[in-house]
């Protein structure tokens, strides 16, 4: 099945932008890394991907891909990869033809500038055993130093994703494919989740910090993996763990055999995974992301309690922590903000004007429920500050009394290296402001940031022994590894 190209424009697609508008127009929000779905041994592996992928559609709007792997037809590969929505790329016709019973699935965001087909995964190779397709979320560290070498010694790639690079160290070396994976990955440093099929092995991969969650459920003999949970609960899943830091898992006709390619450092899942990406109904080391969520608002409002008329959330994120917060004061929690979650892609140009009508297309205050209150606003994070004062003014257009912004993070100072994309330092608007100057930068009456201590607490604690150890690295400057400040933090996926 060859390969589709479905080009589309980079705009606003509800989430985030796709190309042509850049990251700070509308919405300076962090953007999801990506996702992946893994199935093994299940007679409809490509509809149970559709759906996990779908699943996990607020991870990664620009491209979805499945490869499968078809054990009545000669372990065959079948794939399909395009450019959009899982819905967009998918319809009946395209899954029947990826007949399987394994697969694995990807949907991808990536920064400005990498929207192309070529980087959509699954990546697929061949090499000399066969066929061999790689599905990561996450982002390698080294990847740049390791392409240089390889390129060096004569390897030609054919994506800017730092995930070809996996494939290259595989297909290079003298051994058998198991220990050829296990090798590649013991070089590579980041935050990653791992997929990695071949005609007759799926292999899934988790780094040694765990950084990026990657969770392992049953359906009827077949195995799944998907990057939250909440994939699990839509194809009717049960959950059966979450795969440890530096473990491999390795499934075949044999069954499933559990090893490790390298021992845990130190847990270090990521912390803003629990506070902005993962779905509410998602579990992450056993903790419920809603639930968490709202021990966030409690925690705010023990720590920085105002004295207000109603409490509202910055859609879809914070509404749990705002209600936590409600539940803690006893203020009303209220719809104060609308978010229209058919803006779909809307042609919308990058001038100052049009930018402030963007988040007015997105988010609207509720005239009725705010004018004349004493508002306290909560929101997940602040990153440059745009996006606050835009919400903020568009409170005080709808008439809010006051409005005291409450977020449910510490302060965001620090870039990310492992897949999430952030900005630059320079440009976190933390790093270089007190809190006051950003309260006043964002127009607000007041505003509290979550502690660190307060955070880890809501969360249940960073108690690596206990598995939630968590890496806090945009709060506290702690990376679990080495990372190269001048390096491409971008997503590697
Ligand atoms: S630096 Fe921040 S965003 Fe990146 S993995 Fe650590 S906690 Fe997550």
């Amino acid at each position: 099945m060859s390969n589709e190209v479905i080009e589309k424009p980079r705009l606003w697609t509800g989430n985030h932008y796709n190309e042509g508008i850049g990251r700070d127009d509308i919405f300076d929000k962090l953007r999801e890394e990506c996702g992946v779905f893994g199935v093994f041994g299940h007679p409809n592996a490509s509809d149970l991907s559709y759906y996990g992928l779908h699943a996990l559609q607020h991870r990664g709007e620009e491209s979805a891909g499945i490869c499968t792997v078809d054990t009545t037809d000669n372990n065959k590969f079948n794939s399909y990869r395009g450019m959009g929505l899982v819905k967009e790329v998918f319809d009946k016709d395209k899954l029947d033809m990826l007949a399987g019973d394994r697969s694995i699935g990807h949907v991808r965001y990536s920064t400005a500038g990498e929207s192309k087909l070529a980087n959509a995964q699954p990546l697929i190779f061949r090499y000399r055993d066969g066929d061999l397709a790689v599905a990561t979320n996450g982002n390698i560290v080294n990847a740049p130093e390791i392409r240089r070498e390889l390129e060096m010694a004569g390897s030609i790639f054919q994506t800017s994703s730092d995930t070809e690079v996996i494939a290259h160290l595989i297909a290079r070396s003298p051994k058998d494919f198991e220990t050829a994976a296990k090798e590649a990955l013991q070089r590579i440093v980041g935050g990653f989740a791992f997929l990695i099929m071949t005609n007759d092995k799926l292999l899934v991969a988790s780094d040694p910090h765990g950084l990026r969650p990657i969770a392992m459920g049953r359906i009827g003999d077949g195995y799944v993996f998907s990057s939250e949970t909440c994939a699990f609960e839509t194809i009717g899943a049960e959950y059966m763990r979450d795969v440890q830091p530096g473990e491999l898992l390795v499934l075949d006709s044999d069954g499933m055999r559990q090893d490790r390619y390298a021992e845990v450092e130190r847990r270090a899942t990521c912390a803003m995974e629990y506070i902005y990406f993962a779905r509410p109904d998602s579990d992450i080391h056993g903790i419920n992301i809603h639930s968490a969520r709202k021990r966030m608002g409690q925690q705010l409002a023990i720590e920085s309690f105002v004295d207000a008329d109603i409490v509202i959330g910055v859609p879809d994120s914070s509404i749990s922590a705002a209600i936590g917060y409600a539940e803690q004061t006893g203020i009303p929690y209220e719809l104060g903000l609308i978010k229209n979650k058919y803006t779909g892609r809307t042609f919308i140009q990058p001038s100052q004007e049009l930018r402030e009508k963007g988040v007015k297309m997105k988010l609207s205050a509720v005239r009725k429920v705010v004018e004349g209150k004493r508002v306290v606003m909560i929101d997940d994070s602040i990153v440059r500050g745009t996006t606050s004062r835009r919400i903020v003014n568009l409170l005080r257009e709808a008439g809010a009394a006051e409005v005291h912004v409450q977020i449910t993070s510490p302060p965001f100072k620090n870039p990310c290296y492992y897949g999430i994309d952030t900005p630059d330092r320079k440009e976190l608007i933390a790093s270089y402001r007190t809190v006051e100057e950003i309260r006043k930068e964002i127009n607000a009456d007041s505003l509290a940031f979550l502690s660190d201590e307060g955070f880890v607490e809501s969360v249940g604690g960073n108690d690596g022994e206990h598995n939630r150890g968590m890496c806090l690295a945009c709060f506290d400057n702690d990376y679990p590894t080495v990372v190269d400040e001048n390096s491409d933090k971008s997503c590697g996926c």
